[in-house]
């Protein structure tokens, strides 16, 4: 009997790698460990209708929960992988037990980035990236929300951060955003779109703070109250939610002495187009997975719900010896308030490109805004508006320069 294939993770990526071997038809045994106590879950929800209390928990499961015992797949929640032998096909969990594999699939996602400030530890001060965190978080936003108040907190303005403002704002509560750059969402789309974001927030009475640098929290009896800021500002708070990005959980193929790419080029594990690591019987998808790009000619790493679907079916496809080279566009969205967001492509940061030109308004947030570098589309993105991505990703693959006029027009 050959040893089973393993997966290593408990979010999207891990789903939908056993699906697809399912899918597949492979017929071999298959296990997946997952740290959580739950299901493999979909995160995005966590900051958006889950927390606010208008989605259940069946909502997040990509497969339901009954799915992995009847296809006969071993799930094992609650057991976290401890140690990884590649040369010795084994694993070590939590339990002590040793568990050999023919392929092993890492999918270990991202944990949230600490802020380490005095007070960070307080009661009342918030992270949030598994349902635990959203069950906690929501336990006390909702409780505010139906006694008509509370002052909230958001440290990091980034796309969580926002997300979380823009629950707790349509739960009525009072928010402040806190964020260390002039404008919101920093280098991931630059100041013209920053600041649309800021709009729409300012708009519904948020307020945003900007280059705010957080120096501590403060308390009465271990209890958060407020947050300090270096320029002297405080701002009270009952709640505090710290939003200011993740780190690759790539502790388990670092200790293996799998490949990983330096932070300075977007950490995470290397792997080639099969979203093979440097051991060719260990795969790794999802927020973990440094992916070559043929498009951008370099190897990029992503943390959105997209990414980990495509790269968890394709290296399950690739674990049965079946798949081409990857080759999907970075694809993420958002939703805040009544906005509903989709972009495809991907920009390097601050520089990565020349211009951004607009089809629509960005102050009615109905546009589509695309970033060129060259003349050539690197990035699109959609405000309230849909079904464009596949003529954005046209544009974006043709490498071709693209005259501003044909771009203010693309939204007809
Ligand atoms: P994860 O979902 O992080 O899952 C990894 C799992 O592996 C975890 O359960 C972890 O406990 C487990 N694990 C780790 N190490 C081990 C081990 N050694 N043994 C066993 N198990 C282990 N993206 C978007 O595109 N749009 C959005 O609107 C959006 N909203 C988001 C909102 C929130 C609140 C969060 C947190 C993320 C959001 N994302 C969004 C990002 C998206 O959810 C992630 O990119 C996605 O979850 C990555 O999936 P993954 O399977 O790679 O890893």
């Amino acid at each position: 009997m050959p040893a089973p294939i393993v997966v290593v993770g408990g979010g999207l990526a891990a789903a939908r790698a056993v699906s697809t071997l399912q899918d597949e038809g492979h017929d071999g045994d298959v296990v997946v460990l997952t740290a959580e106590r739950h299901c493999p879950y979909e995160r995005p929800p966590l900051s958006k209708d889950y927390l606010r209390g208008e989605a259940g928990r069946a909502s997040l499961y990509p497969l339901p929960e009954d799915w992995y015992g009847q296809h006969g797949v071993d799930l094992r929640p609650g057991t976290r992988a401890m140690g990884l032998d590649p040369a010795g096909h084994s694993l070590t969990l939590s339990d002590g037990s040793a568990l050999a594999w023919s392929r092993l699939l890492l999918a270990t996602g991202s944990v949230p980035r600490h802020l380490s400030v005095p007070g960070s530890d307080l009661r009342g001060v918030h992270y949030l990236r598994t349902i635990d965190d959203a069950d906690h978080l929501a336990g006390v936003l909702l409780p505010a929300a139906l006694e008509g108040g509370g002052q909230v907190a958001v440290v990091g303005d980034g796309w969580i951060g926002l997300e979380v403002a823009a629950s707790a704002r349509d739960l009525g509560l009072d928010v402040t955003l806190l964020g260390r750059g002039s404008h919101p969402l920093g280098a991931a789309v630059g100041p013209e779109l920053g600041e649309a974001f800021a709009r729409l927030h300012e708009q519904r009475g948020v307020r945003v703070h900007r280059r705010a640098l957080v120096t501590a929290f403060t308390h009465s009896e271990g209890q958060v109250t407020g947050v300090d800021m270096a320029d002297g500002t405080h701002v009270e708070a009952a709640v505090v939610v710290v939003g200011i990005g993740a780190v690759p959980e790539v502790g388990l193929a670092a200790a293996a002495g799998l490949d990983l790419r330096p932070a300075a080029q977007g950490g995470g594990v290397v792997v080639d187009g099969s979203l093979r690591t440097s051991h060719p019987d260990v795969f790794a998808a999802g927020d973990i997975a440094s992916v070559p790009s043929p498009q951008y000619g370099r190897p990029l790493r992503h943390e959105h719900w997209a990414g980990a679907d495509s790269t968890g079916a394709h290296a399950a496809r690739a674990m049965l010896d079946a798949a081409d080279p990857y080759d999907v566009l970075p694809y993420f969205f958002t939703d805040q308030y009544d906005l509903g967001m989709e972009a495809i492509g991907w920009i390097e940061g601050p520089g990565g490109y020349d211009d951004v030109v607009v089809s629509g308004s960005l102050d009615d947030r109905e546009a589509v805004a695309f970033w060129r570098r060259g003349g050539a589309v690197q990035m699109a993105m959609a405000l309230n508006t849909w079904d464009r991505m596949p003529d954005a990703e046209e544009l974006i693959r043709s490498r071709r320069e693209v005259p501003r006029e044909e771009l203010e027009a693309f939204r007809g």
